[in-house]
């Protein structure tokens, strides 16, 4: 008998009816004798209702009351499921992270969980019980509700997993696995057995929201075997694998993901003395806003260009601290651009193949897309473009390292 941690996405419980089909497949499960934990998400769209409605109160709402009420969402799903479980003769309970004891800092809208406490689920999987836990969301020392920044069930999903060290946890989705890149905007992409945690951790960082980046740090550091699966389609789906197996077909790029959330600032005509760097990212790391990529400009008439790239929702703060320094500094300029997108491949066979950032440029080269940052590390190359040629440089790049699914598959 095994236990198993499964997390349905918004989509997968987006209607009473698709709630109705995942308790049938749970109660399948459970007919098999393993004990099941599931984790599920808002009904798809909600959590955007919900924050358009903060939205019409305040631009700003206060952290701690905007998660007050973006946790409602997954407290409706929750229950639904628990009654249609219970409907079919499942005995089944549901909990909100405050009820199982979901321990989080109380960085609100982007809270880390600190602590589960596995104990009350422990009793009710004895008693024969399927527990059905809110994701997304969890409380501080001090009783407040915090949640775990978008697309954090998965995060709830993987967490509850390792503090029960469940057999397995099963990521069920709207997609039948992890693909050399979003099946929806490349049509040969392609779905992948197996892919590492250091390169699914890349991928979710770059972009890819298929897992949280939070879920894939857990669960490499916890080894929480875990496997991303369409909720209604029968298949394997994808094992995500500690083990980078070394095989002469290892492709040397596994996947391509891709960003539009970044915004770019140029501060130009900074003066070129020791400590520029700090004397603008300073007051911007102060600001709260986190700092991407970085490029700057070799020296010219002892004035330099700084330009870097930050989230979208940051762009406006960003600006007005930017404009600031300028004037302090007495900088030429400051210009901003939100028409950006950052494109990446991702292989840890980048590590033993020269000649792979090169063959990424010639590839974008011959769709005359132009590169306006490139960073660099060992397991991954991003660039960033003009937004409007993001699909054409995915659908490039994705043919130049011979990832299309031949002909007939895949699409
Ligand atoms: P859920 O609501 O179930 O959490 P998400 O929308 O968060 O689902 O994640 C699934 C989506 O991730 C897919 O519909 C797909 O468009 C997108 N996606 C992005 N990159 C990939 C990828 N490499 N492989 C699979 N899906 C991807
Ligand atoms: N409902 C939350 C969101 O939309 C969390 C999740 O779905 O994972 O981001
Ligand atoms: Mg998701």
């Amino acid at each position: 008998m095994a236990l198993i941690v499964q997390k349905f996405g918004g989509t997968s419980v987006g209607s009473v009816e698709r709630i109705e089909q995942v308790a049938e497949k749970v109660k399948k499960f459970r007919e098999k004798g393993d004990d099941i934990v599931v984790v599920v998400s808002a009904m798809s769209g909600e959590t955007n209702r919900l924050i358009d409605l903060a939205k019409q109160i305040s631009e700003q709402p206060v952290a701690r009351e905007l998660d007050m009420m973006v946790s409602t969402g997954e407290q409706v799903t929750i229950a639904l499921l628990a009654m249609a479980l219970i409907k079919r003769g499942v005995p089944a309970v549901s909990y909100t992270g405050n009820q199982v004891r979901i321990l989080t800092d109380s960085a609100f809208t982007k809270a880390r969980i600190l602590q589960i406490d596995s104990q009350k689920i422990q009793g009710d999987l004895k008693a024969g019980r399927v527990v059905v836990v809110a994701g997304f969301q969890g409380v501080d020392e001090q009783g407040n509700i915090t949640t775990l920044g978008r697309g954090g069930s998965d995060t709830t999903g993987v967490a509850l997993a390792a503090a029960l060290k469940a057999d397995e946890c099963q990521i069920y989705t709207d997609v039948d696995g992890v693909y050399t890149t979003d099946p929806r905007v490349v049509a040969k992409a392609q779905r992948l057995d197996k892919i590492t945690f250091e390169e699914m951790l890349e991928m979710a960082s770059l972009g890819s929201k298929v897992l949280q980046i939070r879920a894939v740090e857990f669960a490499g550091k916890y080894s929480v075997p875990l496997r991303v699966l369409h909720s209604f389609q029968e298949g394997p789906g994808t094992l995500i694998t500690l083990d980078e197996e070394e095989s002469m077909e290892q492709p040397i790029i596994s996947g391509i993901a891709f960003n539009r959330d970044e915004a770019k600032l140029t501060i130009r005509g900074v003066p070129d003395t020791p400590g520029v760097a700090f004397k603008i990212l300073g007051p911007v790391s102060a600001a709260n806003v986190e700092v991407d990529m970085i490029v700057q400009n070799v020296a010219h008439d002892n004035t330099t260009d700084f330009t870097f790239t930050v989230h979208r929702n940051d762009y406006n703060n960003a600006l007005s601290v930017l404009q600031g320094i300028a004037n302090e500094m007495g900088a030429r300029e400051v210009i901003g651009d939100t028409n950006i997108a950052k494109v990446s491949i991702v292989g840890v066979g980048m590590r033993s193949h020269a000649g792979v950032a090169s063959r990424m440029f010639e590839a974008l080269a011959k769709e005359n897309i132009n590169i306006q940052m490139i960073s660099t590390s060992e397991i991954k190359v991003s660039v960033v473009i003009e937004e409007k040629y993001l699909e054409l440089a995915v659908r490039a790049l994705h043919t130049a390292f011979e990832l299309d699914a031949p002909a007939g598959k895949g699409d």
